[in-house]
């Protein structure tokens, strides 16, 4: 279905839309309804409707509106191929991802613009309806996409199905929806008979015994990788397979699921580390639209093309323009020398039964943001502890004297208690909170909402926001871009790096993902040695230092995309990665 160049799109967030306690203010404000016109009706159920052909997009009612639950949207872009609607004023989506036998296609874009939606489809999830009040079918899908690959797909999809397996976003649900030991679990989805092969190729063997329950964010991630490859379909779907991972691990998994394509399988990828979704896929298509309101699907473009036209803001095929500002990565950090000395910490050692963190001795700066890089349990957070007092050393406390302000890895979000209750009880600097925290991340508009019921990215944001605006000396953040949007680890990075700078204390960020590390940070600290063994933290050394070293033990070389400024992984074995190894250039700044 072909759109005309304007489109008016009304959704209304019916989760919001709270009639009895309005008495329909829209309504009743609309001026075409009082002029007799029936542009916002009552539906069956009791909620506004408002017509699309009827509407003016005067928008009185979005701003009348007491529950912000109305967005009216004007486009001058010609959109077409609607694809699906879930109804009368709700998300609509324009245009679907290609699946391609042997490749990895990959998605990038904001979270809540129709990913999840676009996933379900090709998955057979949700029928389209590409006409928001008729029916679900099929028939109308393959016209729409008649002469075009995605016709042969919905034709196989709805007469014999396609078998699909699918790694989900939350896999902290698993942890809760399944009470047994790890082995169990597996084993129900082995339908492949290759246990042993994918527990040897995700490193599963150690925790195999171990209650699902029990495992760490890193090996829950693994486990869910594991239960979704170890299926016998034809299209394989990971929802962002690389939270909680460490960076070897990701470059790890990159290779297993490249590996399903290589075996002929279509897989799609929703990745926000660019890095790992760069060095992951074939062709990448870009989304961008209105968060809840509407998304529209690229079309199919390499993935250097992808990512930078992502970045850019910039469709080049479709001429568009779906966001005012270009993403920039290149940052030229200020020369650590420049700033006054915040804190400096002698060499120390911390030793459990099993494990032994050396750290070398070292100075942070004021205003400082520190980056940490090193492998899932190689004693980063111990490390932070020790600094802060909260453990002691092999020698006793450091007796440093500093009030640390700590938000953990896996969020675990209390029961019955909503996000502004939480930030009530929380001891915050007020002031902070509304003009950076709450300005940067909407925070309010989560107010009413429970705990419990925040998406991964929401949680991440709430979370984030009261721990920078507690008073503290020094502030740890474990993997803070954890279930953010490219677009909301930028803007997480800005925040964090304008408190630090208006507090002027100091800051140490625990994160795997490279581009927002490289972005975010003044200076690092690499920790090498052992995972679960032994633990060496180096002093903080320069990006270019520190990002070399790093990547030297991984044996993987990283350059800069001119245009762009984001670093992006060689392929192995490539004229660059040959060339840059033998410089002994790992990372180029
Ligand atoms: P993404 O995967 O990009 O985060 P989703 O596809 O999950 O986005 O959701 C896009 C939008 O579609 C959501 O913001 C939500 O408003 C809407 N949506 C998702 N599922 C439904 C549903 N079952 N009914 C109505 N609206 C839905
Ligand atoms: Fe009231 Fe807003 Fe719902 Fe209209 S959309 S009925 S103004 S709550």
């Amino acid at each position: 279905m072909a759109e005309q160049e304007q489109v008016r799109i009304a959704v209304i967030d019916f989760t919001k839309c709270h009639p009895e306690k309005c008495n329909y203010l829209c309504k009743r404000m609309c001026p075409l309804n009082r002029t007799g016109k029936e542009c916002i009706t009552v539906a069956n159920d009791g909620k506004p409707r408002i017509s699309e052909q009827l509407c003016t997009a005067c928008r009185i009612c979005v701003h009348k509106c007491p529950f912000n639950a109305i967005s009216i949207v004007n486009l001058t872009a010609k959109l077409i191929n609607r694809v699906h609607c879930y109804g009368e004023n709700k998300f609509r989506l324009y245009g679907l991802p290609v699946p391609m036998q042997s490749k990895v296609i990959g998605l990038i874009g904001r979270n809540g613009i129709g990913k999840s939606t676009a996933l379900k489809m090709l998955a057979g999830k949700i029928m389209p309806r590409p006409d928001c009040k008729g029916e679900e079918s099929y028939e109308a899908i393959v016209e729409l996409f008649k002469g075009k690959e995605l016709q042969a797909y919905f034709e196989k999809l709805s007469k014999q199905g396609i078998k699909v397996s699918f790694k989900p976003q939350e896999i902290n649900k698993i942890a809760g929806a399944f009470k047994g030991r790890v082995e169990q679990l597996l084993k129900r989805f082995d339908e492949l008979e290759k246990l042993d092969e994918v527990v040897e190729e995700l490193n599963l063997s150690d925790i195999l015994k171990s209650s699902v329950s029990r495992i760490s964010g890193g090996e829950l991630q693994r486990v869910a990788i594991a239960c979704c490859i170890l299926r016998d379909a034809e299209l394989y779907f990971f929802d962002e397979p690389s939270s909680y991972l460490d960076v070897q691990e990701r470059l790890r998994i990159a290779k297993i699921i490249r590996g399903l394509a290589e075996k002929g399988k279509y897989v799609v990828v929703v990745e926000h580390d660019l890095a790992v979704l760069d060095y992951l896929s074939d062709f990448v298509h870009v989304l961008f639209g209105s968060k809840g309101v509407y998304g529209v699907v690229s079309s199919r473009l390499s993935v250097l093309n992808g990512i930078n036209q992502y970045l850019e803001g910039y469709l080049k095929n479709e001429n568009i323009r779906f966001r005012e500002k270009e993403l920039v990565f290149s940052r030229i950090a200020e020369k650590p020398e420049k700033k006054a000395s915040y804190l400096a910490y002698p060499a120390f050692t911390k030793s459990y039964e099993n494990f032994k963190l050396e750290t070398l001795a070292g100075t942070i700066m004021k205003s400082e943001v520190i980056g940490i890089l090193g492998p899932n349990a190689i004693g980063k957070t111990t490390f932070v502890k020790t600094l802060a007092g909260i453990i002691d050393s092999d020698k006793g406390k450091l007796n440093l004297g500093l009030k640390l302000a700590f938000k953990p890895q896996y969020l675990r979000p209390e029961e019955g208690i909503t996000v502004e209750e939480l930030i009530m009880q929380s001891s915050l600097d007020r002031e902070l909170f509304e003009t950076e925290a709450n300005k940067r991340f909407a925070i309010s508009e989560l107010y009413e909402r429970n705990l419990e019921e925040l998406s991964g990215g929401e949680l991440q944001k709430v979370s984030l926001a009261i721990t920078m605006c507690k008073e503290a000396d020094l502030y740890l953040l474990d993997e803070p871009s954890a279930f953010l949007d490219v677009e909301e680890r930028l803007n997480a990075a800005e925040f964090i790096k304008s408190v630090i700078e208006k507090k002027e204390k100091a800051c140490i960020v625990v994160d795997h993902d490279l581009l927002f590390q490289d972005y975010l940070c003044d200076r690092l600290i690499v920790f090498e040695g052992i995972p679960a063994k032994h633990g060496k933290a180096l002093e903080p050394q320069n990006k270019e230092l520190a990002m070399n070293r790093f990547l030297a033990s991984l044996d993987i070389t990283f350059r800069r995309d001119p245009q762009t400024g984001r670093p992006r992984a060689n392929k192995p074995g490539s004229v660059k990665d040959q060339e840059q190894k033998k410089q002994g250039k790992y990372y180029y700044l």
